[in-house]
């Protein structure tokens, strides 16, 4: 969806909830060094302030008649439109094998980390991949690090069976596309949600 601004200028976010679960719509919005709609968001809107939006916009859904099994990437609050697919997926009782990678710089940067590990512990269809490119010394990480689109080539030499889901920052969009593409992915399967910069 599209927030409005003054001056006819809009700004981007995707929808973090799924559609039987509608009672609100959740944003996951990171704040960006200068950035003026996202400054105005964690600084100076208050609780009950009237914005205006568009939307529904775009095409990052679940292709519910597939029956292939899915990858999500996922980068930082790219996380949002991943959570509200998954969470239509276990509303709608689609069982077939999806596998989350979520890649951020640091532990914090997972918001929902916890969210996205009880999936995978309580559906067994559901497999969760975190992967952080930065991990601060006081996290410990265990877990995997590097980028996201590189573990997921990593653990699967053939994608050409998958439907693929990214979103988040344009360069993982692109950079995981180009790597899928050389593991046999067709393209016709690879959804994606390229959070672009709005520019003005
Ligand atoms: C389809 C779509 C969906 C999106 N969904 C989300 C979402 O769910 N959550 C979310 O947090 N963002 C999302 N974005 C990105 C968000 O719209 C932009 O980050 C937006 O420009 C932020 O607005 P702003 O006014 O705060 O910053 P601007 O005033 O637009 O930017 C200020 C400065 O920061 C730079 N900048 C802007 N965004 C980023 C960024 N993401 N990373 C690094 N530098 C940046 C700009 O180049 C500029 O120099 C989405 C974008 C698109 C196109």
């Amino acid at each position: 969806m599209d927030f409005l601004l003054r001056d006819g200028r809009r700004r981007s976010f995707s929808i973090a909830n799924a559609p039987h679960d509608d009672e609100f719509l959740d944003l996951h919005i990171r704040h960006i060094e200068g950035g003026r709609f996202t400054g105005e968001v964690f600084e100076e809107i208050k609780e009950k302030a009237v914005l205006r939006i568009q939307g529904p916009l775009g095409s990052f859904f679940l292709r519910e008649d597939s029956p292939r099994p899915v990858i999500f990437m996922a980068g930082g609050t790219g996380f949002a439109p991943v959570k509200g697919i998954i969470e239509h997926a276990l509303a709608r009782g689609l069982t077939q094998p999806m596998h989350l990678y979520w890649g951020a710089r640091a532990r914090e940067d997972l918001y929902m980390h916890e969210l996205a590990l009880r999936w995978s512990e309580v559906h067994e269809h559901i497999r969760y991949t975190p992967v952080l490119s930065a991990p601060a010394p006081a996290d410990n990480w265990q877990g995997r690090t590097g980028y996201v689109h590189e573990a997921i080539i990593a653990d699967y030499a053939d994608l050409s069976g998958y439907d693929v889901y990214a979103s988040g920052p344009p360069a993982m969009v692109y950079a995981g596309r180009d790597a899928f593409v050389t593991r046999g992915l067709d393209l016709e399967h690879y959804f994606s949600d390229a959070f672009e910069f709005s520019g003005d």
